[in-house]
């Protein structure tokens, strides 16, 4: 079947996009989701389509639990807002975005204080700086930060490098996740040979695949977060699919990601309860999907695009 292309609009700016886009397909195991991000090339993006003929094209490998404990994400809103999100979530943890461009510490630090008020004091704060700050900024904001939260589970990717995220690690007392100097690294396991971290935070799609994401955990040997790409519920069937999958999971996953989505491609979008999601494939749902179908000159786009990553990996 042709692959579904779909642009679901974005309630808040994430990563600075406001509309998600990506496509859907459906093979002999099931369906599976393409959904690079816009400025990704045909060659970054290449991982992703083997993710996506894999979920298409095979079995998942066996999970050993059918629920995954996830946490909220909080994007870098004012204070009132982010402790609604945390609220209304029902989860047990929060990840919270911080060191966004335009914005202060001052910001971070009145949006972490509220995630904590709103979470109580036995939740889990966790803050994600998507490389936004330098190691003086770094260590600094995450010094101010634990103070404002009473404490932080992790600080994700503090700053960009991997040299930075070592040096930073050496400098704070706050464990350290890994996100993109894993994702869109050349080599991702440079952040263990640098003892960089102490969490890797694993993608399905930009690792190439569930069982790819699988064999990478085993091999960075560090406790493992899977997060989503702000993916569909359809995408985020394949992240469970690893969280499931793996020996140990000693944290909440960054998978509870449909509310920053004003829309989904499946009849029930997949919204944590009591703080965990089911493990299991996801279905389209052709009413669900119609209201989020891209339009003509979006979908040639991707069509286009999706031929130049089949190239790349053929
Ligand atoms: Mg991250």
């Amino acid at each position: 079947m042709q692959p579904r292309t779909f642009a679901i609009p974005m309630p808040t700016t994430f990563r600075g996009i406001t509309r998600r886009e990506g496509m859907v397909l459906e093979g002999p195991a099931g369906w599976a989701e393409f959904s690079p991000f816009l400025d990704y090339d045909a060659r970054e993006s290449a991982p992703w389509l083997a993710a996506a003929i894999e979920s298409a094209g095979r079995e998942w490998p066996a999970p050993l639990r059918d629920r995954i404990p996830v946490n909220c994400t909080v994007p870098a809103v004012g204070p009132e807002q982010a402790a609604a999100i945390v609220a209304r979530s029902g989860c047990g943890t929060a990840k919270v975005k911080v060191a966004e461009r335009g914005q202060t510490l001052a910001d971070d630090i009145a949006r972490v204080e509220a995630v904590r008020d709103a979470i109580g004091p036995r939740g889990k704060v966790r803050v994600d700086a998507n490389g936004g700050w330098s190691v003086d900024e770094a260590v600094s904001a995450v010094a101010a930060l634990e103070l404002a939260a009473h404490g932080l589970e992790y600080v994700e990717q503090p700053c960009a490098s991997v040299e930075d995220l070592a040096v930073v690690r050496r400098r704070v007392g706050v464990p350290i996740a890994a996100d993109e100097s894993i994702r869109r690294a050349d080599d991702p396991f440079r952040v263990v040979e640098l003892e960089a971290a102490d969490i890797a935070v694993l993608k399905v799609a930009p690792l190439g695949g569930v069982h790819a994401s699988l064999r990478i955990a085993e091999q960075i040997g560090l406790p493992v977060v899977v997060s989503s790409a702000v993916d569909t519920s359809i995408g985020l069937a394949a992240g469970l699919a690893l969280a499931a999958a793996l020996p140990e999971l000693p944290y909440a996953c960054g998978l509870a990601t449909t509310s920053l989505l004003d829309g989904d491609v499946v009849a029930a979008p997949l919204v944590p309860v009591d703080g965990f999601l089911p493990v299991g494939r996801q279905v389209l749902d052709l009413d669900a999907y119609s209201a989020v179908a891209a339009d003509g000159e979006t979908d040639a786009r991707w069509q286009a695009r999706l031929s130049a990553v089949r190239a790349v990996l053929a």
